[in-house]
């Protein structure tokens, strides 16, 4: 990759996908003067509906991808399932960050535990299953454990929890045979998640450790500083997430996902090569969101290190928010929840709410973790 620098002011800066994440991107983006551009396919993308320019097409149209490369001097993802033949052509002619090497390794769940293993990093004792002979030969020691597609996958989507052999069997059935993994059900404690910027040349920041919180395989709220987390072991989660990163030579944020046992070992779980949902709080309690570091990465300007300069909870606003107890539509009291203190309103421009679908998320910063947890209770009792 080149190291390029595209100066604020003066270049184009492009973005495959349209969501929540890519909209944020071209936010940071337009903020330091980049003009900025998105190819997704529905006319409606959060990202699409705010960018410069909305490239229409499918992530694989030829004359799309050419158009996208004519028009910018570098560019991101902001999913990992962007089809890595896409990130090939790009590359060919222009800077792309993360490379799509690293993007296809986020993208499968098999070659993502390899690479934690290369890098000297724990992974959750698992066994890849491609087919019957490999789902017959599984370890007992797997059972109990999560099933999980090797592709694919968020939010808890394609992974069942099985119990026993017969429950293996019947959930792999389920997942259409598709190549899976199955990771041995740990005892967590928590859930944390560290988030990194690389440039190209090596240069590594990062956010500090966060903590998480899990409600049905989706994230509902992430705390900063994280609360149970000691210096040392965010200390090792800090530096496990930088070998990571270095290992693959990346270049752009990575988050990484942990969880942390109940014996207090630091386990790896995931990766995502891409500003992350745990890292929203960035926006409104960090002096650089992690969307600044993503511009600054691809554009080859310097990092910097982000200071935390206020503790914070964010809250993820889901679409089940959008109706009330009768199944009716509503508008969440967006008015009585800016009234309490501190709280940062993003919301995602999504036309219409379903139950678990990510509508906005909710930054509450405030002068001590206390006293944002305290509004935060309060936000979440107002939008019950
Ligand atoms: P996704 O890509 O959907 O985020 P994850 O692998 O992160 O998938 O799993 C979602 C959630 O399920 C995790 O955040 C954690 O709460 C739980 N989980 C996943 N793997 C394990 C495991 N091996 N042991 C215990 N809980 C797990
Ligand atoms: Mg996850």
């Amino acid at each position: 990759m080149s190291e390029t620098v595209l100066l604020p002011g003066t270049a184009s800066l492009g973005v495959m996908g349209g969501g929540q994440l890519g909209r944020m991107f071209v936010h940071a983006a337009q903020a330091l003067g980049y003009r900025s551009v998105v190819l997704d396919p529905d006319a409606d993308s959060p990202a699409g509906l705010v960018a410069h320019q909305h490239i229409r097409a499918d992530y694989l149209d030829e004359a799309a991808l050419a158009e996208l490369a004519a028009q910018c001097g570098a560019i991101t993802t902001e999913f990992e399932n962007v089809p890595a033949q896409a990130l090939a052509r790009l590359a060919e002619r222009r800077v792309v960050a993360p490379a799509g090497a690293a993007v296809a390794i986020c993208q499968d769940r098999a070659d993502e535990k390899a690479h934690f293993k290369a890098s000297g990093v724990a992974c959750a004792p698992y066994a890849e299953i491609t087919t019957a002979a490999d789902l017959a030969a599984v370890s007992d020691d797997l059972l109990p454990g999560i099933l999980k597609t090797a592709r694919m996958g968020y939010d808890g989507k394609g992974q069942m929890r099985v119990r026993s052999r017969a429950e293996l069997v019947a959930a792999w059935d389920e997942l259409k045979n598709v190549r899976c993994v199955l990771e041995q059900m740990l005892p967590l404690a928590l859930e944390l998640s560290v988030i990194s910027a690389r440039n190209a040349a090596g240069e590594i920041v990062q956010f500090p450790v966060q903590q998480n919180l899990h409600i049905d395989g989706i994230l509902a709220l992430t705390q900063v500083p994280a609360p149970a987390v000691g210096p040392e072991l965010a200390a090792e989660a800090l530096a496990s997430a930088a070998r990571i990163a270095a290992s693959m030579n990346y270049v752009g944020v990575l988050c990484v996902e942990f969880f942390v046992l109940q014996d207090g070992r630091l386990i790896v779980n995931e990766m995502a090569p891409r500003p992350h949902n745990s890292g929203h709080y960035t926006m409104d309690a960090c002096d650089v969101s992690q969307f600044d570091l993503q511009v600054r990465a691809m554009a080859g300007l310097p990092l910097r290190q982000p200071r935390l300069h206020s503790p914070c909870v964010m809250l993820n606003l889901l679409g089940d928010l959008w109706f009330g107890t009768d199944g009716a539509e509503r508008s969440p009291v967006w008015d009585q929840v800016l009234a309490l203190p501190c709280t940062h309103l993003h919301l995602y421009g999504k036309a219409s709410a379903r139950p678990g679908r990510k509508m906005g998320h909710l930054n509450i910063s405030a002068a001590t973790a206390a006293e944002a947890a305290a509004t935060a209770r309060a936000a979440a009792a107002l939008l019950g």
